[in-house]
């Protein structure tokens, strides 16, 4: 049967079928593990030199669908809709309404249908857009894939992958799909996300027996799957639910909605304020029954106060609060993958750091040489290579030139000098750079001495090599971290005489000197070898020492001084040489003037370290020659000493202390997938000076939905208090259910979504780092909502009794008084809101033009509710004159003079903002922070 033929057949059986993912199974190859490659390669109807054409890859994608496990449908605006009604709210309004039929109100049970449509509008508006910006959100962090297609090779989504697609794959990727091995270099995979089993597995192109089980088959690759060395080819023989990983994952088809610890807790709290709000509302409608108030009124009142009280939009604001956040923080380059990590930015205290590419540039070049016969210069402008200050012709020193060709050799990058680019790892296209400068190029040096072997780099090793055929002879091209080349040499190229301890130590003088100079040095060495699949152990001959220059991005040293004045510490863990590591760190200002570089290898035993020097260890700013294990043993560290971490990592070993940290930051061009799996937020642009847009958004949208929640709050917690107060002190009503409802369901609502979607103080990067344990409202901002809620309550009391005793107006007039204040008082509330020491007149919340507009729309809103005759009618309006006016606007802004005074002076704390109670400094640094000295 021709592919053809059976693609159509496919096609003929999938029309009668019912669920296109079960058919589409069937249609792909049984036994790929068995099958030799040819037999696949058959069945998949692919040329694995070419890949598929794109043609086919589209006719596939209708036949398969796309390569995912969970589809996230978009939320329907039907169900949104829906949503709405199965509010607390929904059912008391209902009930208020009943109520109103029942007692033969038909325009009050009007006016509450309207205010229950307006309320659900608006909740649904709100819902909407957070729900749409959570999807925009997600579609930015989707995974690539390499494949060959139409014969070239380019990185497409990893669910746009179809049967057949070949794909190409190195360290650090994560398996898209399951694949067919087709061929590979020491190509191992960690496959513990699928099987448990942790012990990496290597993959060959060879058949297994058809029973293996499935941790026992080394020609597959199965989706989900880490490659943690090597490289190698595979052909996508099953994708999506078809998957291995499909299969254990249930036929999830509908992923699961993720919440925010934040939003947990906002659902939490406002689920127990509902209760307290019930048992107040019972309270107070007992006590006006017993006080002979109307029954029906008491009713309605109660029901009114409870809608008051009930915080509903806390949590869906929450929601819109992070979404619009995280939008921000997108277009800023930091793309959050985790939605608790943007809690967690707000309070951590450390960050962790690697040297190479995240505070240098990685545009590294070859700046010495250092061989046995001197030390060399390049000069790339004018192309000479230099020997004491004067140029030289490189090729007639058969050591510098030996130098460069083990540069040249041993590595994987490419260069073209005739454009000056190239492509792969920037230290090994810098030696090309510099070979190329000396008239050895890859290309032809390949051709001369063919690779025949490799044995790539090892962070934890810290040295690769490769071995070269030479005729009928081999040799390796050793390169790595100086120490540990010189650790292997025995000899060196051309000193005759044994290469003792003492010249060693003269080398790794040498190195010092160079590091120090803040370059990044290596060790090169060669070894004729017998036997070139035989690995390097030894009895290498040492042939001098490059060094490369890599400087550091120009925008690091405002970052970490940014940071630190945000009370975050900035530490360097680095695998590079301590002298350069440390070089580097006083440059961007991470190190103190008198600071030392720790190893890595000073970090063992810590575990078991007197508490006393933990905790001098974890003051330390510079860690070097740090291998990825150690990586997590300095998490372990700051984690032990109260500190929160973030760490910022990109290679494949990265993976687990990427994971440990508080949040786990990649990289998202230089990083690895592996790393990026692992990662809670990734920074898009690579650079460093983004985590400080990261934490100052993460601030914001923290201290947003805090400014939120205390105005929200408050507001209610006014309108409970007056009825409250009025009822038990025997006063007219101050508000009427529905003009509470009118207050709570219309006119709040717009300065409180203002204040959510603000853009924050100037100065949020200026205070410390919120305490972890710290909830969201804290006991002092229970009580600052508290005195707030009192005062505004005070002040319409005040209207109130004012209206009634001294102008002398009916119950009708001094309610309409006291509900003109209490509306007034809640709008100018929102000027209470901003942060502490920020100006009266220019703040976060002056600056942000929702806040205005909010207020225009609810001020117009009121004036309609007193002159419009319909809306009036319904919201029992009195007339109240001038100065029935007067009086209610006059005593609105009491709150707000009073707020304001204890803002400059008083024991209120602003969300976020925590002034150092003895210096009155909000500026204050934690002295447990690295580089945090005050
Ligand atoms: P960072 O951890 O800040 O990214 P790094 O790149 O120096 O710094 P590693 O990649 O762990 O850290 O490298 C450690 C050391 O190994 C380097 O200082 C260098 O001496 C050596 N090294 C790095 N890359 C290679 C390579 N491709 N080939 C040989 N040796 C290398």
């Amino acid at each position: 049967m021709t592919f053809d033929s059976w693609l159509h057949d496919a096609r003929r059986a999938r029309l009668h079928a019912v669920g296109s993912a079960v058919v589409s199974a069937e249609l792909l190859p049984h036994h790929p593990h068995a099958s030799p490659v040819a037999g696949v390669v058959g069945e998949l109807a692919v040329d694995p030199s070419v890949g598929l054409s794109e043609v086919e890859v589209e006719r596939r994608q209708k036949l398969f669908g796309r390569n995912l496990l969970a589809t996230r449908r978009p939320v329907s605006d039907i169900k949104l809709l829906v949503r709405q009604f199965a509010s607390p709210v929904v059912a008391l309004l209902a009930a208020a309404m009943a109520v109103s039929f029942l007692f033969g109100e038909w325009q009050q049970a009007t006016a509450i249908a309207v205010v229950l449509l307006i309320n659900t509008a608006i909740g649904y508006g709100t819902e909407r857009r957070a729900v749409r910006s959570m999807e925009a959100l997600r579609t930015l962090g989707g995974r690539n894939a390499r494949v060959r297609r139409d014969g070239r090779s380019e990185v497409v989504s990893a669910d746009a992958l179809v049967p057949g697609d070949v794909v190409l794959l190195e360290a650090g990727d994560v398996v898209s799909a399951d694949l067919r091995c087709v061929g590979g270099a020491a190509l191992s995979v960690d496959e513990s996300a699928l099987t448990g089993e942790s012990v990496p597995v290597e993959k060959t192109a060879e058949p297994n027996p058809q029973a293996a089980a499935l941790h026992e088959r080394a020609a597959m690759l199965f989706k989900g799957t880490h490659v943690i060395g090597g490289s190698g080819e595979g052909i996508v023989v099953a994708t999506g639910l078809s998957t291995e990983l499909g299969r254990i994952t249930e036929l999830v088809e509908e992923a699961q909605e993720d919440s925010s610890p934040l939003e947990d807790h906002l659902a939490r709290l406002s689920r127990q304020l509902i209760w307290l709000t019930m048992g107040l509302a019972s309270v107070v409608a007992a006590a006006g029954l017993l006080t002979g108030r109307p029954v029906p009124l008491m009713i309605e009142t109660a029901i009114a106060l409870a809608v008051a009280a009930i915080p509903e939009g806390l949590p869906i604001v929450a929601t819109l609060a992070l979404a619009r956040g995280m939008l921000r923080m997108a277009r800023h380059n930091a793309l959050v993958e985790n939605l608790s990590a943007v809690e967690t930015l707000g309070s951590t205290t450390v960050v962790l750091t690697d040297k190479t590419g995240t505070l240098t540039e990685n545009r590294m070049a070859v700046e010495r040489v250092v061989t046995a016969t001197g030390a060399f210069w390049f000069d790339y402008q004018t192309r000479t290579v230099l020997a004491a200050g004067v140029p030289i012709d490189p090729s007639a020193d058969a050591e510098l030139t030996r130098a460069l060709l083990v540069g040249v050799l041993c590595g994987n990058a490419d260069y073209d000098a005739e454009t000056d680019s190239g492509s792969g790892d920037p230290m090994e296209v810098a030696l090309l750079r510099a070979g190329a400068l000396a008239g050895l190029y890859r290309g032809e040096q390949l051709t001369l001495f063919p690779e025949v072997a490799e044995y790539p780099f090892d962070p934890a090793t810290k040295w690769m090599a490769t071995a070269h055929r030479d005729h009928d002879q081999y040799f390796a091209a050793v390169k790595g971290a100086p120490e540990v080349v010189l650790a292997l040499a025995d000899r060196t190229g051309i000193a005759p005489g044994p290469f003792d301890d003492r010249a060693k130590a003269a080398w790794l003088d040498v190195a010092e000197q160079l590091a120090a100079d803040g370059l990044r040095v290596l060790g090169l060495a060669a070894h004729p070898c017998a036997d070139p699949q035989q690995p390097v152990g030894g009895g290498l001959a040492f042939v001098g020492l490059v060094a490369l220059r890599d400087p550091p991005r120009a925008d690091i040293a405002d970052a970490v001084s940014s940071l630190c004045r945000a009370g975050i510490g900035v530490v360097m863990a680095t695998g590079d040489h301590p002298s350069t590591a440390l070089a580097i760190a006083r440059e961007v200002g991470i190190a103190a003037p008198g600071a030392t570089a720790t190893t890595g290898d000073e970090l063992s035993g810590l575990e078991d370290a007197p508490e006393a020097v933990r905790s001098e260890m974890a003051r330390r700013q510079v860690f070097a020659r740090v291998s990825p294990r150690q990586k997590l043993d300095l998490i372990e560290l700051f984690q032990g000493e109260g500190q929160i971490v973030a760490m910022i990592g990109d290679g494949v070993n990265d993976a687990p202390a990427l994971t440990k940290a508080d949040i786990g930051v990649a990289m998202g061009k230089r990083g690895t997938e592996v790393a990026r799996d692992a990662a809670d937020m990734v920074l898009l642009d690579d650079r460093f000076s983004t985590i400080v847009t990261a934490a100052r958004e993460g601030r914001v949208i923290f201290d947003n939905i805090r400014r939120f929640a205390i105005y929200l709050l408050s507001c209610n917690f006014a309108e409970v208090l007056v009825v409250a107060l009025a009822v038990f002190a025997g006063l007219p009503l101050p508000l009427l259910p529905l003009q509470i409802l009118f207050l709570n369901l219309v006119t709040d609502i717009f300065p409180a979504f203002a204040l959510a979607t603000g853009e924050g103080e100037g100065d949020v990067l200026d205070r410390p780092p919120r305490r972890p344990q710290e909830s969201i409202i804290s006991a002092g901002q229970w009580r600052m909502m508290a005195g707030y809620g009192l005062v505004i309550a005070a002040s319409a009391l005040l209207a109130l009794v004012a209206a009634r005793y001294w102008l002398g107006f009916d119950t009708a007039a001094t309610t309409t008084v006291s509900f003109l204040t209490i509306a007034l008082a809640q709008l100018w509330h929102v000027f209470d809101m901003r942060g502490r020491g920020s100006g009266v007149l220019r703040n976060a919340v002056t600056r942000n033009r929702l806040v205005w507009y909010a207020l225009a729309l609810c001020v117009g809103l009121i004036v309609a509710a007193l002159t419009v005759p319909v809306l009036a009618t319904a919201l029992q309006i009195g007339a109240i004159g001038v100065e029935g006016a007067a009086l209610a606007v006059g005593c609105s802004v009491l709150p707000l003079a009073v707020g304001q005074v204890w803002l400059a002076a008083g024991p209120v704390a602003i969300p976020g903002d925590r002034a150092d109670p003895r210096t009155g400094r909000r500026h204050r640094r934690d002295s447990q922070v690295p580089n945090g000295v005050d």
